[in-house]
């Protein structure tokens, strides 16, 4: 079984450095193609971020809260019988069990290692040259893995204000430490306005934790679609998400592990049991030995790669978070693959990268936002206001017609178009499902659908996605 402590050939193909999603996919892809291949992973855990700390425990922890929520719901459908409408969560006990499963990756991904025959190196790389690169195990032990190619994956991680900034900010935790929380805390803070913070607090709150989330500006998901932000801003509010909006941490007192109180620059002390910072991630570049060989990085630390995943430095490439663009799971699998595809696969794959556009993503919130392409303010920056056309249905998924009308999620399904053929340049929707239902659509845009082409299929009945081909 995995890791190895020596290197079986004198000369790798490619190395990656990372064992996360983007180094995961991308070595295995150049091994199926007959290739030495090298996986160098810092952590004694297989899988990255997204396995461990990130999308899959994410996942669940929404699952949780969905079923609380159906739990409630389920008093409206007449459902009789003790704990019907009142969910009682035992995190205590469900968290091992959500580690137990993450284990349980954990070792799929070791297995594929070996079943497609990559070596697996654990210990943390730093590289000497374009061609040769250090791994110091965790006893300290050090050797040398020679190598044509280096794909560099090491991914990102979470960013803490410092306490020289924020008095008392590093008695905050990060997402990383949400996934290590034993108990359900009674009241949290979350701070930040992106997919972490919004999701998080979602399922804190959904799950019964008096949550305060604090934004610097009037909104949260900024970067989305204003009618999904304004949408499930509403919403948030409106099941007890105490948005304070235009605020910003000054100060924290207390001692790690009891209860906190944050200051802040409107004067409010927010008393809770747990603060959490999600104020966005920076790439893990540190210590790689990139400067010393002339690797360009951005003003963020990310490095720089053209189209096909290069940097400035012959032979070295970089997949996944750690070069900036579109920091997700599917995105880092993608790149890597067809990096591979490109550098190793047949003559047909001789162009194959990833474009970086159109690229569907779903925010986990309590309703989950689906979305893809240009927003409306990007669409009429591109087209101009008079040459698109906004179709937009509001509705309520028939799920809540059996539920208290307080309960009842709002569903608002938008589609933007362009020209006068009216082609699809955007699709944002939110409400029940729309995590699901996005991604068929997301393939249909892509394909260059125009609204005639939507309207042209017939609908299913009755469902949320129906709306998307029924717009008028
Ligand atoms: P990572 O998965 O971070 O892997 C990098 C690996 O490199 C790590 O294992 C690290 O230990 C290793 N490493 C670092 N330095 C060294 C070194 N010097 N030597 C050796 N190894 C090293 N994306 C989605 O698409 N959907 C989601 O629902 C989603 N939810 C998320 C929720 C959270 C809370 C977070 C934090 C992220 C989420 N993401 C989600 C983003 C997703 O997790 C990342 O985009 C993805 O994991 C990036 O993969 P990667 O391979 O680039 O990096
Ligand atoms: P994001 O970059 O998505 O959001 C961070 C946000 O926090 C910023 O946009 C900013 O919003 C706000 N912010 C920044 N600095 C501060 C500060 N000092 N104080 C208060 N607020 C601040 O980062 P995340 O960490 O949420 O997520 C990282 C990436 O991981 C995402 O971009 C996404 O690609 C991926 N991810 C994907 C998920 C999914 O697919 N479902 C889920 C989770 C993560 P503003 O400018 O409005 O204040």
């Amino acid at each position: 079984m995995p890791p190895i402590d020596r290197p079986r050939h004198d000369e790798y193909d490619i190395v990656y450095i990372g064992g996360g999603t983007g180094g995961m996919a991308g070595s295995r892809r150049a091994a199926s193609y007959g290739k030495k291949v090298a996986l160098i992973e810092a952590s004694p855990k297989l899988g990255g971020t997204c396995v461990n700390v990130g999308c899959v425990p994410k996942k669940i922890m929404w699952h949780a809260a969905d079923i609380s929520d159906k739990i409630r719901h389920a008093k409206g459908y007449q459902f009789r019988g003790p704990g019907v409408g009142e969910p009682q969560f035992d995190w205590k006990s469900f968290k091992p069990k959500r580690d137990e499963y993450i284990r349980f990756l954990n070792g799929v991904y070791d297995k594929n290692l070996v079943n497609d025959g990559v070596d697996y190196f654990h210990g943390s790389a730093h590289l000497k040259s374009p061609t040769e690169i250090e791994v110091t195990t965790a006893n300290s032990a050090k050797f040398i893995l020679k190598t044509r190619l280096i794909c560099v994956a090491t991914g990102g991680r979470p960013t803490i204000p410092s306490d020289d900034k924020i008095p008392g900010a590093s008695l905050g935790i990060n997402s990383d430490g949400f996934f290590d929380l034993e108990e359900q805390p009674k009241r949290v803070a979350v701070v930040g306005a992106g997919y972490i913070a919004v999701e998080l607090a979602g399922i804190f709150n959904t799950l019964g934790t008096e949550t305060h989330l604090l934004i610097r500006q009037d909104n949260f998901l900024r970067t989305f679609d204003p009618t999904l932000y304004e949408t499930l801003g509403k919403w948030a509010e409106h099941t007890g998400i105490k948005v304070h909006k235009r605020t910003n941490v000054t100060k924290v007192e207390g001692v790690k592990g009891k209860p906190l109180t944050v200051h802040t620059d409107k004067g409010e002390k927010i008393e809770v049991d747990v603060l959490l910072w999600a104020i966005g991630r920076h790439a893990n570049t540190e210590g790689l030995g990139l400067e010393k060989l002339g690797v360009e990085l951005n003003k963020k630390g990310e490095i720089v790669t053209n189209e096909y995943q290069e940097s400035n430095i012959p032979g070295i490439f970089s997949i996944g978070d750690v070069q900036g663009r579109e920091p997700l799971t599917p995105v880092a699998i993608a790149a890597g693959r067809r990096m591979a595809n490109r550098l190793f696969g047949p003559p047909k794959y001789k162009d194959d990268k990833l474009v970086y556009e159109d690229i569907p993503t779903v925010v986990f919130g309590h309703p989950p936002i689906g979305s893809v392409g240009l927003t409306e303010p990007q669409a009429k920056e591109k087209y101009g206001e008079n040459n698109i056309k906004i179709y937009k249905s509001s509705f309520r998924a028939l799920y809540f017609s059996m539920v208290p009308e307080e309960e009842k999620e709002p569903s608002v399904y938008k589609v933007i178009v362009a020209g006068p053929e009216e082609k699809v340049v955007g699709i944002h929707i939110i409400g029940l499902g729309s995590d699901e239902v996005i991604q068929g659509f997301a393939v249909a845009m892509r394909m260059g659908a125009t609204k005639e082409d939507l309207d042209s299929c017939v609908a299913i009945h009755p469902t949320s996605g129906e709306e998307l081909v029924t717009l008028r």
